[in-house]
């Protein structure tokens, strides 16, 4: 069958894909140009000047495509409204991405590259040979032959995350705005700064953005629907010694650095960290150690899906200060746990609508919609703790925060339509309606692949 005749019977499902296609080409190469990396140790917000660049862009772009209300807040979010198409009194209901990528890895000049009609062979990087895409290390790749893949040259991310979920948002919004026929409430956008560093979430931002529900397009492969995150506390341990001078120091110097060795060592090794656990399994991740003879600090990352869980790690790492704290009387070793973000399942749990209504959204544009829960957190755990339930849609985003970041076109095109299907749905809704609870089968633990 030559070319112009599959065109011809094309369905509108399909014409409709290849121009979102197209268009969703156009918006990621430009966006991901754009350096808007974050940078944790700066005390700033936004944490970097830089996020501004796309952050105004975003702004100039979603005023001249007739969307209202456009401003960017005094902490850096882009938030916008495209008004209702029926007169109904529906949930307003918000998309978001973030706009700044991870630190992790090199972001400054970016050259993505698109390899049309992929053709299942390893994909060689251009700027940096050794750094290959191959099928057989990255299974989702080997399932992609004929799609369009994006990837970066070799020497920096892609920063497809969260600009793929950028790039989603704006042709959805476009899309609806081109298309007053589609039926939808009122649709609220927020493209947020610093979500890598865990500060995407202003406290006002549940207020500014006026939404009844959320969701962040910054989840992974086709179909997937995040609503079950990681439970997170922070436990910050000081250790105080007593400092001498090496020379004068016998029965003196208590070793600030020694203690501290001794706490990561009593902690467990072959269980409970992050190397050594998957799926549900929770852990106590040491990510930071620094100080001298006199003082050190330790930094630990605290995570379970379950609160109790949660709860033992803390208790695990404050047992361990005291008992090393009793073995030197003359050293002080205090142990603060922070909460930092909760399981966004306890709220969702109460009204499941925001979960059903986007895996049928999904279905109806012929995408078989999973669940798994993460083993991280996302804007919309902290959201959906603020009053504003926030699940995390897919974007097709692979291999984030690395040279081998890369995405596909056409799953970014599965999102897109997804999104004015979901809008479509929740014109169905009304404000205040009942909240649909989850089925015990749903609340029971999700099967994890990994
Ligand atoms: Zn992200």
């Amino acid at each position: 069958m030559g070319k112009q005749t599959a065109e011809a019977g094309a369905t509108p499902a399909a014409v409709q894909q290849r121009g979102f296609t197209r268009e969703l080409e156009e918006r990621l190469l430009r966006y991901v140009r754009i350096d808007t990396q974050s940078d944790d140790s700066s005390a700033t917000s936004p944490s970097t000047a830089r996020q501004y660049d796309l952050l105004n862009l975003l702004v100039e772009e979603l005023r001249s495509m007739g969307a209202q209300d456009v401003r960017l807040t005094g902490y850096g979010v882009v938030l916008a409204t495209i008004p209702p198409t029926v007169p109904a009194d529906c949930p307003v209901i918000a998309l978001l991405a973030h706009v700044d990528t991870a630190p992790a890895f090199n972001a400054t000049g970016v050259k993505p590259i698109v390899h049309r009609n992929y053709d299942g062979a390893d994909i060689v990087l251009p700027d940096e040979p050794g750094v290959v895409l191959s099928p057989s290390q990255f299974p989702y790749l080997a399932a992609k032959v004929g799609d369009d893949i994006v990837t970066a040259s070799g020497t920096t991310l892609l920063g497809a995350d969260d600009k793929a979920g950028v790039a989603i948002v704006m042709t959805a919004v476009r899309h609806l705005l081109e298309n007053p026929g589609l039926a939808h409430g009122p649709l609220r956008v927020a493209f947020t700064p610093d979500e890598e560093i865990g500060r995407g979430v202003h406290s006002s931002l549940p207020a500014d953005l006026g939404a009844d529900v959320a969701y962040t397009l910054d989840g992974a492969g086709l179909g997937e629907i995040v609503f079950e995150t990681f439970s997170a506390d922070r436990a910050d341990v000081h250790v105080k010694g007593v400092s001498i001078h090496p020379g004068q120091a016998k029965d003196k110097l208590v070793n600030a650095l020694h203690l501290a060795a001794k706490i990561l060592d009593t902690l467990p090794h072959v269980t409970l960290t992050p190397e050594t656990t998957e799926g549900r399994q929770g852990f106590i991740h040491a990510y930071q150690l620094n100080g001298t003879a006199a003082a050190a600090d330790l930094h630990f990352a605290l995570r379970d899906f379950e609160l109790q869980g949660l709860r033992e790690r803390g208790e695990l790492v404050t047992k361990i200060c005291a008992a090393i704290e009793a073995t030197e009387p003359r050293a002080r070793i205090t142990c603060s746990i922070t909460p930092q973000y909760r399981n966004m399942r306890y709220w969702l749990e109460d009204d499941m609508r925001p979960v059903d209504l986007a895996r049928e959204s999904c279905r109806r544009i012929g995408i078989e919609p999973f669940t798994q829960p993460i083993r991280g957190g996302t804007d919309g755990s902290r959201l959906t703790e603020m009053g504003v339930p926030t699940p995390n849609l897919f974007t097709g985003m692979q291999n984030i925060h690395g040279p081998h970041e890369w995405v596909s076109l056409q799953d970014m095109a599965h999102a897109t339509a997804m999104c004015v299907k979901l809008a479509e749905l929740w014109a169905g809704e009304r404000r205040g309606a009942a909240a649909r609870r989850a089925t015990p089968l749903e609340a029971a633990p999700v099967d994890w692949a990994g």
